[in-house]
């Protein structure tokens, strides 16, 4: 059995357990023990990270003209992961420590000893991320096919299959949201490094002498993003890959880092490619990758600028980004303050006390506003108490319906990180709400 999710950071430990209390995350297989770095998105965790990769995917294509969608297949041909070079080289330095026998990847310690013991290490040696399964009812070498470690060579192989039909021209891309597997020796620090994951990844294909341009305009366009998702921009930075760091696909690459509580660490990359992919599926295949400009009379093999990001990880950047903790009389108050646009629940209706009418005008508003929005309703306990797990939520709105109300026909809005209360009209809450969603 593999080793269960051990988190030791103190605000990870809060965050995981705000997460199983209120619904976000819950370990993988929890009646069985847990499955090691395997994690399930609860009711508000999948509302969260849907409204993640919908704002990543309209960023991405919706509000553009150049970038076409594709959701491929995980399991593909395996010819794909000789090509892109992963069967022979998608691999991790492995050591292990002598004494206690836990496992390290070397390129991730400092020093020749065990970081947990002291004890003396092994040689490092290679081992291959991808993980294997057999296609049909044998279990026989020829039968071995990988789930993908990366989205991006989905998008590679269908270069032409797409270029075709959208009848888009050089420069454009592709996107794409889904599931990648890689058996992480070292996974960890709760979803940030998991074994399966999603990611959201573009592809966009330029002409090589332009390759420098675009790839300083798309460092550009998602750092940018991560501002509008509402980071905090003193808690991001860029990292630049070095020489010896370099993918051996890449002529340049970036990353964005967040800082976590257990340090910087890489949430995106942005990779200049060079035409290294479809060059090598060009020659793996047969099949001639290359694109013919019609203005230039041209042909040749484009250039990949690829934006490469995490769900899950841009989901805990999202969870931690927002953790708040604060003294209010006398108790801590804790919050998630998330950007409106992609909390779980957009707004709460609460009837002050379940008696006087109130409970039929709270259910009447939340009826309206539900075929607008994800609205929650919650009559149960004290009225604080109510607010405190929207908090908990990360819920920027919450709607009383009070004794006022019955005579005049206004709610109150709590906004949740200031805590003010605002009296609005009733056929006013839609626009109100919605407006602050942007
Ligand atoms: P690392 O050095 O952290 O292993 P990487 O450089 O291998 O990451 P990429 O191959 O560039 O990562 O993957 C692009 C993005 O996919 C990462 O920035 C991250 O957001 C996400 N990602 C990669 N591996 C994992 C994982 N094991 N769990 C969760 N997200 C991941």
């Amino acid at each position: 059995m593999a080793k269960k999710n051990i988190v030791t950071d103190p605000l990870m430990d809060k965050l995981v357990s705000l997460c199983k209390r209120r619904g976000f995350v819950f370990q993988s297989s929890e009646i069985y023990g847990g499955l090691g770095s395997c994690w399930d998105y609860g009711p508000l965790g999948v509302e969260l990270k849907n409204n993640i990769k919908r704002f990543w995917w309209e960023t991405m294509t919706h509000r553009r003209d150049d970038i076409e969608g594709i959701d491929a297949a995980i399991l593909m041909a395996p010819q794909v992961w000789q090509a892109s070079g992963h069967v022979d080289g998608f691999t991790d330095p492995l050591v292990d420590c002598k004494k206690c026998h836990h496992r390290f990847r070397a390129d991730q310690i400092e020093g020749k000893v065990c970081p947990d013991c002291g004890g003396e290490l092994t040689e490092p040696r290679n081992f291959n991320l991808m993980f294997k399964t057999f296609m049909g009812p044998v279990e026989e070498d020829a039968a071995v096919i990988y789930l993908r470690p990366e989205t991006a060579q989905g998008i590679y192989v269908n270069f032409l299959n797409v270029q075709g039909p959208s009848r888009q021209k050089i420069p454009f891309g592709i996107a794409q949201i889904g599931k990648a597997f890689r058996n992480e020796i070292t996974p960890g620090n709760f979803i940030f490094r998991t074994r399966e994951f999603e990611q959201m990844e573009m592809q966009f294909f330029v002409k090589p002498e332009d390759d420098k341009k675009w790839f300083d305009y798309w460092r550009q366009q998602r750092w940018q993003w991560y501002l509008e998702l509402g980071i905090r921009p003193e808690k991001l930075r860029w990292h630049q890959h070095g020489k010896d760091e370099l993918a051996h696909y890449a002529k340049d690459a970036y990353d964005i880092e967040y800082e976590f509580s257990f340090g910087w660490k890489e949430i995106e990359g942005i990779h200049n490619r060079s035409d290294f992919d479809l060059s090598r599926h060009t020659q793996a295949s047969g099949k001639d990758l290359s694109y013919y400009d019609e203005e230039t009379k041209s042909r040749f093999i484009p250039y990949i600028i690829e934006t490469s990001a995490g769900a899950d990880r841009t989901t805990l950047v999202c969870l931690a980004d927002s953790y708040r903790e604060e003294e209010v009389k006398g108790e801590t108050r804790v919050s998630l303050a998330l950007s409106p646009k992609i909390a779980p629940i957009k707004a709460a209706i609460f009837p002050l006390v379940n008696r006087d009418g109130m409970p039929e005008v709270a259910d009447k508003i939340y009826h309206d506003l539900k075929k607008h929005f994800k609205v929650f309703y919650d009559d149960a306990g004290a009225v604080g108490r109510r607010y405190r797990r929207m908090d908990e939520a990360g819920t920027p709105y919450c709607i009383t319906v009070d004794g006022q109300t019955l005579t005049d026909e206004t709610v109150t809005i709590r906004e949740r990180d200031s805590m003010q209360q605002t009296r609005h009209k009733i056929a006013e809450l839609v626009d109100i709400v919605g407006a602050r969603l942007k």
